[in-house]
C-alpha cells in the first residue's frame, strides 16, 4: 500500500504532474526516478530490510507512479497493474459469487468481455444499461447489487454519465462506485470529487500518451478499499514491470500540455466535420449540438481528442479508415500520434452485434483519436480521405 506524500496535494495540477510522488534518489541525487529493475532486495539480517522484500510486492519506480496518479486524481492510494484490464480484474476480485454489478452498456469491448465471459462464468451477475439516464441505474439495482461501473465519455459513442447523479445513488445505498476515467484523464475530470470510490485507468492511453507501453491503474481515497486492493495486487500479481512504470511516469509529466493540444485538435476537427454533409452523425461532447453538452461543461473542463463519426455507409467507412495518411489505422487511442479505427470490426468486435446496433455502434461508424499534430494537417488528411473514399 502506497500513501502519497502530504505535500503532493499542495500544488496545482501541472506541478503535480511533474513532481508528485517522486522522492529524492539518495545515491546520486538523480533528478529522474530510476528504473529499479530488480526482482528482490538484500536483507541485512533476518527480517531486517528497508521496506522492500520482493518485486511483485514492492518496487520504488512503481510506487512513484502510483503516488503520482493518486495525487492527480485527488486520491490517497494508487495501484499499478500490467494493463487496464488487469486493473479491472482486481476490482472484480473484490466481489463474491452471486454479487450483481450494474455497468454502462457502452463500455470498452474488453471490459464487457472480462465481465461476461470470465466473471459471468464464476458466478457474478451483470446488467448493462444505458447510463445516460441515471434512473436506468436505479431500475437495474437488485438486493444483490454491490457495484456500479461506468465510463464517461464512453468508448466510442461519446455518451456521458452524470457522475454526480450516479454518485448520489450509490452513496445512499453503500454501493461501490467505479469510474473508468481513461478518456477524460484527471486533467479534465476527477470522479473522486463526485463520490466515486475507485477510478480506473488504462495507462496505455492518455496518461502514458506515447503508445509505447501497456498498463493500468486504480486510485482511491478509501483506506479500507486500498488495503483490500493492495492485498489482491500482491496476491494475484497482475503488476507492471518497472520499465513500463517509468515510461508512464515520464509520459504523465507532459499530460497537461498534451491534453490541451488533444482538446484543441478535437474541437477544431469536430467543428470542421460538423459542416460536412457526408458525415451522417457526429459524436463529440464539445459541440453544442451534442445532446449532453451542458453536462459535459458541468463535469469536465475540456473534451479531449476522441471523436466518432457515422458515414452512413459501411463500405465507405471501411474505405475511409484505409485512406488517411497521418491518422494511422490502429487499435488504441490517446497517443501523441493521431489514430483512426473502425470500432465494429476492431475495438468492439467482441461486443454482441445486437448490442452494438442498439447503442448506435454501426458498421459505418469511424473513431478518431486526434493526436497533437498541427490541426491543419489533420484536417487536410481527413479531407483527402473523404475525397478518396468517395460517395
Ligand atoms: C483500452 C481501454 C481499457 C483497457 O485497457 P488495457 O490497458 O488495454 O488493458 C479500458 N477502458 C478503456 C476506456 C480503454 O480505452
Amino acid at each position: 500500500m502506497t500513501r502519497i506524500l502530504p505535500h503532493d496535494h499542495d500544488h496545482r495540477f501541472a506541478t503535480r504532474s511533474v513532481h508528485a510522488g517522486q522522492v529524492l534518489e539518495p545515491l546520486s541525487g538523480a533528478v529522474m526516478t530510476p528504473i529499479y529493475q530488480t526482482s528482490t532486495y538484500v536483507q541485512s539480517g533476518l527480517g531486517q530490510h528497508k521496506g522492500y522484500e520482493y518485486g511483485r510486492t514492492q518496487n520504488p519506480t512503481r510506487e512513484a507512479l502510483e503516488r503520482n496518479v493518486a495525487a492527480l486524481e485527488g486520491g490517497t492510494h494508487g495501484f499499478a497493474f500490467g494493463s487496464g484490464l488487469a486493473a479491472l480484474d482486481t476490482i472484480l476480485k473484490l466481489l463474491r459469487s452471486g454479487d450483481h454489478v450494474v455497468c454502462g452498456e457502452n463500455v470498452y469491448g474488453g471490459t464487457h468481455r472480462l465481465m461476461e465471459r470470465i466473471y459471468g462464468e464464476l458466478g457474478l451477475r451483470f446488467t448493462f444499461v444505458d447510463m445516460r439516464d441515471a434512473d436506468n441505474v436505479e431500475r437495474a439495482l437488485t438486493p444483490a447489487t454491490r457495484l456500479v461501473y461506468c465510463e464517461t465519455p464512453t468508448n466510442p459513442m461519446m455518451n456521458l454519465v452524470d457522475l454526480g447523479a450516479v454518485g448520489d445513488l450509490t452513496r445512499v445505498r453503500g454501493l461501490l462506485y467505479v469510474v473508468d476515467n481513461t478518456f477524460a484523464t484527471p486533467f479534465f475530470q476527477r470522479p473522486l470529487e463526485f463520490a466515486a470510490d475507485l477510478v480506473l485507468h488504462s495507462t496505455t492511453k492518455y496518461l502514458n500518451g506515447h503508445s509505447d507501453m501497456v498498463g493500468g491503474l486504480l486510485i482511491t481515497a478509501r483506506d479500507d478499499l486500498a488495503e483490500r486492493i493492495g492485498f489482491i495486487q500482491n496476491a494475484a500479481g497482475g503488476v507492471p514491470g518497472p520499465m513500463d512504470c517509468w515510461l508512464a511516469l515520464r509520459g504523465i509529466k507532459t499530460l497537461p500540455l498534451r491534453m490541451r493540444q488533444h482538446d484543441a485538435n478535437g474541437r477544431r476537427v469536430a467543428e470542421w466535420l460538423a459542416r460536412r454533409s457526408d458525415v451522417v452523425r457526429l459524436y463529440y461532447p464539445g459541440l453544442p449540438s451534442h445532446p449532453q453538452h451542458e453536462l459535459a461543461c458541468r463535469q469536465m473542463s475540456g473534451f479531449g481528442g476522441m471523436i466518432a463519426l457515422d458515414l452512413g455507409d459501411p463500405a465507405r467507412a471501411r474505405r475511409f479508415v484505409e485512406a488517411t495518411r497521418i491518422f494511422a489505422l490502429a487499435e488504441s487511442l490517446g497517443g501523441v500520434e493521431s489514430l483512426i479505427g473502425h470500432p465494429a470490426s476492431m475495438t468492439h468486435a467482441s461486443v454482441p452485434p445486437a448490442m452494438r446496433e442498439a447503442m448506435g455502434l454501426t458498421e459505418s461508424l469511424v473513431r478518431l483519436s486526434c493526436g497533437v499534430e498541427d490541426t491543419e494537417d489533420l484536417i487536410e488528411d481527413l479531407e483527402g480521405a473523404f475525397a478518396m473514399s468517395g460517395r
